[in-house]
């Protein structure tokens, strides 16, 4: 079976050469196991994280082992009464052709209800940041003025749908024209602006919300962090969902300079982590089946063709070569 190892740990922008692909004999699939072929697997940017060594909120890669995250597959042959050949599963056993497993973590997805990729974007672990971060950490009402920074992302495009789905007025920021005409044509977001065409956003913000904001939603930290806080309303929340414009910094820059409107403005600012909420899982997708049925979310897929690609489709997550969720068909 085919696996991607990381073979050495990236300093600033992750290579190709970072990583290497190999071959390995798998064990017969033992008592109570199963083996699964994957189909499917994301790639997502807390694995920067994982790349480097040091305290983080996952543990990092270890070198020349297979790399792990999210993935979905078949399972092909099974001695687990549980889980049968032909069952749809999702583990967290991604970068690689095939995996045994015991089922400790493993969940079965009814493949019919959706295609079986969007457990991995939008109905899966994605989603769900969305709508964790933006109900419970954000506590999102009604109407409100939402601004949200990589809005055409996995999680963001999500975020600008939930809070349009809530009546609320959306901005979002992204990094090409085509991802604006998509945020403001199919996503439904009220205004958007390409990051890259201003040299000043917290103006255009100001510009493209005069009534300025109620909840931020950071998915980038750095100066749209800034931006945001200049532009925030009287008792607005900050969700801090992720930063990253500093995940490939080996000397993370200074960081906003002007903090101290959190204190005259009363805002929140409240970081979360999405796993600490799965008690709110069947919540969560029991809104956005309902969400997707009546059209009001919709969301994009950018998908890489073969294992071997893996890599390249990392690197082009990060820096922004894509729409939607970066998936990887293996
Ligand atoms: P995305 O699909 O949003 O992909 C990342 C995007 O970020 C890129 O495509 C790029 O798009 C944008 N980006 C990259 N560098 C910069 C930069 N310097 N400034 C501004 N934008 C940049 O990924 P996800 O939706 O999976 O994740 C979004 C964020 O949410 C990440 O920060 C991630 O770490 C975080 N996250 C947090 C979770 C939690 O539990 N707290 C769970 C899941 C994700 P563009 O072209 O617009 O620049």
């Amino acid at each position: 079976s085919r696996e991607v190892h990381l073979q050495s740990r990236p300093q600033g922008i992750p290579k190709e050469n970072n990583f290497v692909l190999t071959e390995a004999t798998l064990p017969n699939v033992g008592k109570g196991e199963f083996l699964v072929r994957n189909e499917w697997f994301s790639v997502d940017p807390y694995m920067r994280g994982r790349m480097r060594e040091g305290e983080s909120y996952v543990e990092p890669f270890e070198l020349n082992q297979p790399m792990e995250g999210g993935c979905l597959g078949k399972v092909e042959s099974s001695n687990n009464p549980d889980f049968q050949e032909g069952d749809y599963v999702l583990g967290n056993q991604g970068w690689r052709e095939c995996w045994i497993s015991d089922g400790e973590g493993v969940m079965k997805i009814d493949s019919s209800a959706a295609p079986p990729q969007a457990y991995l974007s939008v109905l899966g672990m994605t989603g769900m940041t969305a709508y964790v971060g933006l109900t419970q950490v954000g506590n999102l009402q009604d109407g409100e003025r939402v601004f949200v920074s990589a809005a055409s992302g996995a999680v963001g495009s999500i975020v600008c749908q939930i809070a349009k789905a809530k009546g609320c007025f959306v901005i979002g920021s992204a990094g090409s024209t085509g991802k604006i005409a998509w945020l403001k044509e199919n996503a439904g977001v009220d205004k958007a602006f390409n990051y890259h065409e201003t040299n000043n956003i917290s103006q255009e913000i100001a510009e493209l919300s005069p009534d300025g904001i109620d909840l931020y939603f950071d998915n980038v930290g750095g100066d749209h962090l800034q931006g945001a806080i200049d532009n925030m309303n009287d008792r607005g929340r900050i969700v801090c969902c992720g930063m990253i414009s500093t995940y490939n910094e080996q000397d993370p820059e200074p960081g906003p300079n002007n903090l101290f409107k959190i204190i005259g403005k009363r805002i929140r600012m409240e970081g979360f982590i999405v796993r600490d909420h799965m008690d709110l899982k069947d919540e969560f997708v029991k809104a956005m089946q309902s969400w997707i049925q009546s059209d009001q979310i919709v969301w994009k897929e950018t998908i890489t063709e073969g294992l071997e690609n893996a890599p390249q489709a990392f690197i082009n997550l990060l820096s922004g070569e894509k729409l939607g969720k970066a998936l990887v068909k293996v």
